[in-house]
């Protein structure tokens, strides 16, 4: 059994409290390792040391290109401990090992590289404002401490999204991963010993949302939220948050939809709908759960979707064959069962059914399909946040539109076409911070990412992603003595 302690001002701490969470591989259902239930005090403790780091010591005076080399140093360290993480991340939250270990060895550690270059490149400008003898310019500044607080599924992804440019920016962190899947974000801090950074830069708290991750939101000396999660966290947090008007980013959850035209290839679209919707075991934010399927192909796609859903191999989620592993944790698991209880006594069809599917031991659900599914019902409007598709039947492309709209979320949209010119003129009508065509699932540093409606304000990645963590400073300088007029004769 592993028991593991929080991180802070470059040192290893147990809680105040004197009590541990157990947490389980999803895989086995096994307690595997313990993490420290952090209260206030912790926070505070956290919150000091990151403050202190911010205003005092090295980091304080550290220059943009500097802070770029520390996090060179910080990425190359993620991909050299690759599978370490990946490892503990599998067996913390049940994610396919080959879904971690690639990825953190590529594209997610390229999110170090990606700010490390824009560190000395956010220029501030010189404005030529409508006043003689003044140089204006403006600088982008850090906030201060930011809060960093992540989601369970993809927990180590979902941080260096917030990390990189946070830090790129020149401010210090304070993370709060979530109590069901702490231990990878704990192991993170343990490799990232070797990259000799000064203590408090950066520091992790764990515990339940309530007892240690409102009083971090609320703490007077954090400056800037982070947040990502579901609508219900995410609006306690905009709501502390907001009685210290403080900035917050919010990346939230989704029911995206994956629309099918009359003109698509079938099989494309199939393969597409299941790849958008299955994978992490439809637990991905964007996981497209709605499937807008036009009314003449409605059937030979919901055949078509069953026949490469069943294949799917269910199981281990460290065998490369495994394309579905377990939901990943208990809690989640029996909300996944309910929602499927609850749609198949409110009487949609059950095309086709994932429960009992798996090894007996462990929180596995198979992919599950209903069809016929109309935008009133609870499964088309909620997120069940599993490996559950939702197949709604349109007739013309305004109807299509209409559904796709008619939701709280805006997260992302799929459109399945052969004419490009149509896809590029609904991908205008669309409500949503991301839509792919042709394809989905795609996201790379480069390009922003976030939603709209309550999945969320703000963006990560891109240039988006570094302005988020910035601040901006308008600075008037008298360029001439006679500024100012002499105030008295
Ligand atoms: P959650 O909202 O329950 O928890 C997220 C984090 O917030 C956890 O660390 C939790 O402890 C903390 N938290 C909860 N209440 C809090 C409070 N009052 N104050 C401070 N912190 C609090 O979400 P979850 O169940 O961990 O994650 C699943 C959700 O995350 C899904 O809705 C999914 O769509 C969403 N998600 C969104 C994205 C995105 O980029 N848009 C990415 C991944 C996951």
């Amino acid at each position: 059994m592993k028991i593991y302690q929080f991180y802070v001002g470059g040192a290893w701490h147990d809680p105040a409290s004197g009590t541990w969470i157990d947490t389980e591989n999803p895989a086995t259902a096994e307690v595997w390792a313990r993490i420290p239930d952090c209260n206030a005090e912790d926070v505070k403790r956290a919150v000091q040391a990151a403050r202190e780091c911010f205003y005092d010591g090295p980091w304080a005076r550290m220059n943009a290109a500097d802070r770029g080399r520390l996090l060179r140093r910080i990425g190359d360290i993620v991909v050299a401990n690759a599978e370490r993480l990946g490892d503990v991340e599998t067996r913390d939250n049940g994610k396919l090992a080959k879904n971690i270990t690639p990825p953190l060895k590529s594209w997610q550690s390229d999110s170090f590289y990606y700010y490390a270059g824009m560190a000395d490149k956010f220029e501030g400008a010189l404005i030529p404002v409508d006043a003689p003898d003044i140089l204006n310019y403006t600088r982008h500044e850090p906030f201060g401490v930011c809060a960093l607080i992540t989601a369970w599924n993809s927990p180590l992804s979902v941080l260096i999204w917030k990390l990189a440019p946070a830090l790129a920016a020149g401010n210090t962190v304070v993370v709060k991963p979530s109590e069901h899947a702490s231990a990878s974000t704990l192991e993170l801090m343990g490799v990232l010993e070797e990259a000799d950074l000064p203590p408090g830069l950066i520091n992790v708290v764990t515990g339940y949302g309530p007892t240690t991750g409102e009083p971090l939101v609320d703490h007077p000396d954090v400056r800037m939220v982070s947040f990502t999660g579901g609508v219900p966290g995410g609006s306690m947090v905009a709501s502390t948050a907001a009685r210290k008007v403080k900035p917050v980013v919010m990346e939230l959850g989704g029911k995206s939809q994956q629309i099918v035209l009359e003109d698509a290839d079938l099989d494309l679209a199939v393969n597409g709908v299941a790849s958008g919707i299955f994978p992490a075991t439809g637990q991905s934010c964007i996981s497209g759960s709605r499937a807008l399927v036009h009314r003449s192909l409605v059937e030979p796609f919901t055949e078509g979707l069953a026949e490469v859903s069943s294949n799917a191999r269910i199981g281990d989620p460290n065998d490369p064959a495994t394309r579905i592993g377990p939901i990943a944790n208990k809690p989640h698991y029996e909300k996944v069962l309910r929602d499927i209880a609850a749609a198949e006594q409110s009487g949609l069809r059950l095309v086709l059914d994932g429960r009992g599917k798996g090894p007996e031991q462990g929180y596995y659900i198979g992919p599950t399909i209903f069809a016929d599914v109309t935008n009133d019902t609870k499964l088309a409007r909620e997120e069940v946040f599993g490996p559950v598709i939702a197949i709604l039947p349109f007739d013309d492309e305004d109807e299509a539109v209409r559904i796709a709209n008619d939701s709280i979320f805006g997260l992302a949209a799929g459109i399945w076409t052969s004419d490009t010119a149509r896809a590029i003129r609904m991908a205008e009508r669309i409500e949503a911070g991301t839509v792919y065509i042709n394809n989905y699932f795609n996201a790379a540093t480069q390009s922003p990412v976030g939603g709209y409606k309550q999945s969320g304000y703000g963006r990560e990645n891109g240039f988006a992603g570094m302005g988020a963590f910035l601040q901006t400073k308008s600075v008037w300088l008298a360029t001439s003595p006679a500024q100012p007029e002499p105030f008295a004769d």
